[in-house]
């Protein structure tokens, strides 16, 4: 659908406000002949660059002559956020063709026959028996995973490729030289650690396969969130079809990220029904799919629809700072105190949650009641993600790593956050030498756009389904130091059943060897289990346990009665013998 119809750029569908900056793009518009002429949407939007460039230009030569009264330079020249709102407000507006005229049609044709094409091969399975399910997941194209060179070729190249693109899209001296160093620590983590002593070769789950298919799901992903942060403009087809949908709902024709969110849940709630017949077996599994579906269709996508249109803001009740890191910034702070008590409740909610409800509840249940019931990302994760959680690297030098940058990633979001409050509260734009809009945007580039959504989820196929959360978001940080050292959330191993079949090892999407703490009859007490509780699931000999127990190992043997050996004792229903 991407270079169906065409576009048409005339002085009636021209939506720039700004009087400056319209009269010199349409004047540049003009002198290119790109006015009143049906254009594809491709040609289009490469052309309508240049005018608006050439319009930048102009507009800068006059400014050195002096600039009308009242005005600031800022809001004279074109600013780079602004172009790419021109290109996609024009697209938009200047469209026309079949899309336009039939959305309806494409959306059947598309998210319709998709979603029907899923289910017919998803509901049948309802009628196998219940049971494990993993059979052949290592010899089919698109869940085997790929060679791990090749792996490697594309995690550089991603990340090359992103930051390349925040050093052009970033323009000043510093922020462009972080990006470059941190280039060169990623090549050096990916090229030369690689033979270091610390290699450990059991690196991923099928070091020595590559699956055609998984590449190609792998790089549609990739493909798709570059289109949607960064060439929003390519994707205004997509946009257009979905628009009756976010009419009927907010009131408002579609953005990106209602096709997003759209998306999103329509994902989550047919690869979910394919994860309960898959965990048939398991009431456990069974409901969190539920409850991961229910919060992605309820909390982030009708909800905060609903609330446009009671002219109310957008707002995602499930969504935590620092996973909404732009939760503390001005725009957003102005936005909900000015929206009457709903907003004022909205705006201490956000807060009451960070402070009150995500380590209370931590404590109580661990981090599961997060990342496995409620997270919009986690519930992708557990459901698109599934048939790729074996995947994910189970070595102790990916542990090592994930420890360095999940909790790096914490740090950033935090100061980040701190350097938005000073500034909100000062007034002050730089702080020890940084821009506060230049961290800003380098944050939101790097962990919010690249990071969550371009590798997050880009590399499910290729790295397994947690990336993310794994190695990179921060609200799992700090979920998970709360769970590591105050939390009454354990899985219990009953190591004498364990056969050391390494199913449960294999399964766990974390990379957590499960097997090694069954075998030794240990608890797992780890920050970033998310309590899945696949690995039970699928654990043939019943070994594991996820338990919300006491902390004192005694008084939970009662609560959950079962027996804790010690050298000397035996606790059994809070009866403690000698032996
Ligand atoms: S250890 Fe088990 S419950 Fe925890 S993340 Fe791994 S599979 Fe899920
Ligand atoms: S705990 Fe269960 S799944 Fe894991 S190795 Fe032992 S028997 Fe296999």
């Amino acid at each position: 659908m991407l270079g169906i119809g065409k576009i048409e750029l005339n002085e009636s569908n021209f939506t720039v406000e700004n009087q400056y900056h319209k009269k010199a793009i349409l004047s540049a518009a003009k002198s290119a002949d790109l006015l009143n002429k049906p254009t594809s949407n491709i040609a289009f939007i490469s052309q309508y660059k240049s005018v608006i460039n050439g319009a930048n230009q102009t507009l800068e030569a006059q400014a050195k002559d002096g600039l009308p009264d009242g005005v600031e330079i800022w809001d004279y020249k074109i600013a780079k956020w602004k172009k790419n709102e021109y290109i996609t407000e024009a697209v938009k507006t200047g469209a026309s063709g079949p899309v336009k005229d039939n959305p309806l049609l494409f959306l059947f044709l598309t998210f319709g026959l998709a979603i029907i094409g899923g289910l017919l091969y998803i509901l049948p399975k309802f009628r196998e028996h219940e049971g494990i399910k993993n059979n052949g997941i290592y010899h089919d194209s698109l869940t085997k995973g790929i060679k791990s060179p090749i792996r490697t070729v594309y995690l550089l190249g991603t990340i090359v490729g992103v930051l390349i693109f925040g050093f052009f899209k970033l323009q000043d001296i510093f922020w462009p030289l972080v990006t470059f160093l941190l280039g060169l620590l990623i090549t050096y983590l990916v090229f030369f650690r690689e033979n270091s002593k610390d290699h450990n070769p059991q690196r991923s789950a099928s070091p020595d396969k590559s699956g055609i298919l998984g590449i190609i799901a792998g790089t549609y992903m990739l493909v798709f969130y570059v289109l949607l942060y960064w060439a929003p403009a390519y994707i205004d087809n997509w946009v257009t079809m979905v628009s009756p949908v976010s009419e009927m709902l907010s009131g408002n024709g579609a953005s990106r990220w209602f096709l997003y969110g759209m998306m999103y849940t329509c994902i989550v709630i047919v690869m979910g029904i394919r994860m309960m017949t898959k965990y048939q077996h398991n009431t456990y599994q069974k409901i969190r799919t539920l409850s991961v579906m229910f919060f992605q269709t309820a909390f982030a996508f009708l909800i905060p629809e609903i609330l446009v249109r009671l002219n109310k803001p957008w707002f995602d009740f499930k969504n935590f700072w620092p996973l909404d890191y732009d939760f503390f910034y001005s725009y957003n702070i102005k936005e909900l105190s000015s929206s009457g008590s709903l907003g004022l409740f909205m705006l201490i909610w956000g807060i009451i949650g960070i402070i009150i409800i995500i380590p209370l509840m931590t404590y109580f249940m661990g981090k599961r009641w997060y990342c496995s019931w409620v997270c919009g990302c986690g519930g992708l994760a557990e459901t698109l993600g599934d048939p790729w959680r074996q995947l994910s690297d189970k070595s102790m030098r990916a542990w090592k790593y994930e420890r360095y940058i999940i909790h790096g990633v914490l740090a950033l979001a935090i100061i980040m956050t701190l350097f938005v409050l000073f500034h909100a509260f000062t007034g002050t734009s730089s702080i020890l030498g940084l821009e506060v809009e230049g961290i800003k945007s380098w944050y939101g580039f790097f962990i919010g756009a690249g990071f969550s959504g371009v590798v997050g989820t880009g590399f499910y196929p290729l790295m397994g389904n947690r990336m993310w959360c794994r190695f990179g978001c921060p609200l799992a940080a700090y979920l998970g130091l709360v769970q590591k050292f105050k939390s009454k959330f354990r899985i219990t191993t009953n190591g004498g059943q364990c056969i050391s079949c390494g199913n449960c090892s294999t399964y766990c999407e974390m990379g957590i060897d499960v097997r090694a703490y069954a075998q030794k009859g240990q608890d797992i007490v780890r920050s970033s289990c998310v309590g899945c509780g696949v690995c039970s699931a699928v654990c043939p000999r019943g070994v594991l346990r996820l338990e919300n127990g006491s902390d004192d190992i005694s008084t939970r043997t009662d609560a959950m009665r079962t027996i804790h050996i010690t050298e000397d004792q035996i606790f059994f229903n809070n009866v403690e013998e000698m032996v």
